[in-house]
C-alpha cells in the first residue's frame, strides 16, 4: 500500500503571497504514526528517525524494524547483521553515531541503530529519487529504498528496480504490509472531531506519501501545496467539513477537483480541496455535510499514481492541512 505517488503540483501553483515556512513537514511525517503499536522504549527514536526526511515517515521506520529484528535490540542474524536495525559490521561505521549519548556508537544501542537506519534510508531515498528521474530504476520510491537496505543500492541500480534475487521482493512486500499496522487511523466519525478544525477526508489508514511544504524527495517539484495520501483507486473521499461546493470539475494540473468553502473560522475564510479524483459525486453549488462522500480517489491530472492531494486554504492561503485534521 505504500507505493510512492506524488502529484507534481507545486511549481505550477506557486503562490502570489508569502507561504508559511515548511517546518511542519517533519511533524506531519511523524504525526501519522500509530504510536500505540511501537514499543514505548523505542518510540522517541522512531519519531526522530521518521522526521529526518519526507520520503521516510515514521510508520515505515517502525515496519522495517519489525521485519528486521522484531524489535530485538540484541538480534544477530546468521549473516552477521547486528541489533534492532540489523546493520552489517561493514556498513555500520558509515551511518552509526552516538545518538543516545552514552559514549559509543553501537549497533546494539537501539537509539544509535534506529537513527542510523533513518539516515541510511533517507540517503537511499535521495539516491533512488535521482535514479528515478533519470529513468535508471523503476517502481515506487519506498520499495526501492527498502530493496537498497536489504540488497544494497548497487543491486537495485543494476536490476533497474527491486532485484529479483529470491529474497528482496518478499522483504519489500512484508514491510509494505506492516506499514498499515504502524499508521495512525484517521478519525472515523460524522462530525469534526473535538480539537480539530476539520475532519479527515479519508476513513481508512493512508500513508502520507508527500507532506505539505517545501522539502520533497525531489526538489524539482517545488513547494507542495497540500498533503498526498497514498490510497487505492476509487477510495471514498469525505467532505472535511460542512460547506458549499464552489468548484467541481476538471483542471489540467489538479485533474478532477472539488473545492468546498466552509464556514469562516476566527474571521478568516476556510476552503478545502480534493484533487486527482476519479469521479465526483457533487456539483458546484451543492451544500455538503461533514463526512459526506463527495468523490472517489483517482489518478487524474498531473499525478504519477492513485492518491488524494488534499489542501486547506485559510484566509485564502495554502496552509498545512495536518494540524487541521488531527495529524500533528
Ligand atoms: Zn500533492
Amino acid at each position: 500500500m505504500a507505493g510512492f505517488v506524488a502529484c507534481l503540483l507545486g511549481s505550477f501553483f506557486l503562490l502570489p503571497v508569502v507561504i508559511f515556512g515548511g517546518g511542519n513537514a517533519d511533524q506531519a511525517a511523524a504525526g501519522q504514526l500509530n504510536t500505540g503499536a511501537v514499543p514505548a522504549l523505542y518510540l522517541p527514536w522512531v519519531l526522530k528517525a521518521g522526521a529526518m526526511c519526507d520520503a521516510i515517515p515514521a510508520p515505515l521506520i517502525a515496519a522495517q524494524i519489525e521485519q528486521e529484528s522484531g524489535w530485538n535490540p540484541n538480534a544477530k542474524s546468521p549473516a552477521g547483521a547486528q541489533g534492532i536495525s540489523q546493520f552489517m559490521p561493514g556498513t555500520w561505521p558509515t551511518w552509526g553515531r552516538d545518538d543516545d549519548g552514552n559514549g559509543k556508537a553501537d549497533p546494539f544501542d537501539a537509539g544509535d541503530a534506529i537513527m542510523a537506519q533513518g539516515r541510511y534510508d533517507c540517503s537511499h531515498a535521495d539516491l533512488m529519487a535521482g535514479y528515478l528521474k533519470q529513468g535508471l530504476v523503476h517502481g515506487p520510491l519506498i520499495d526501492l529504498v527498502l530493496a537498497s537496505y536489504n540488497a544494497g543500492a548497487g543491486a537495485v541500480l543494476s536490476a533497474g528496480g527491486v532485484p529479483d534475487n529470491g529474497e528482496t521482493p518478499n522483504y519489500v512486500k512484508v514491510i509494505n504490509a506492516l506499514i498499515a499496522k504502524y499508521t495512525k487511523a484517521l478519525e472515523d466519525s460524522g462530525a469534526v472531531p473535538a480539537g480539530q478544525r476539520l475532519a479527515a477526508p479519508l476513513r481508512e489508514k493512508a500513508l502520507i506519501t508527500s507532506p505539505y511544504g517545501g522539502k520533497r524527495p525531489s526538489s524539482a517539484y517545488g513547494y507542495h501545496t497540500g498533503i498526498d495520501f497514498g490510497v487505492g483507486l476509487g477510495t471514498p473521499v469525505h467532505a472535511a467539513g460542512p460547506g458549499t461546493v464552489t468548484f467541481a470539475g476538471w483542471n489540467s494540473a489538479y485533474g478532477n477537483r472539488i473545492v468546498i468553502r466552509h464556514p469562516q473560522q476566527d474571521g478568516k475564510s476556510v476552503e478545502s480541496t480534493y484533487n486527482h479524483l476519479f469521479s465526483l459525486s457533487v456539483s458546484k453549488g451543492d451544500t455538503v455535510g461533514v463526512g459526506q462522500v463527495i468523490a472517489a480517489t483517482g489518478n487524474t491530472g498531473n499525478s504519477t499514481g492513485p492518491h488524494l492531494h488534499f489542501e486547506v486554504l485559510y484566509g485564502g492561503q495554502f496552509t498545512d492541512p495536518g494540524p487541521w485534521i488531527g495529524l500533528n
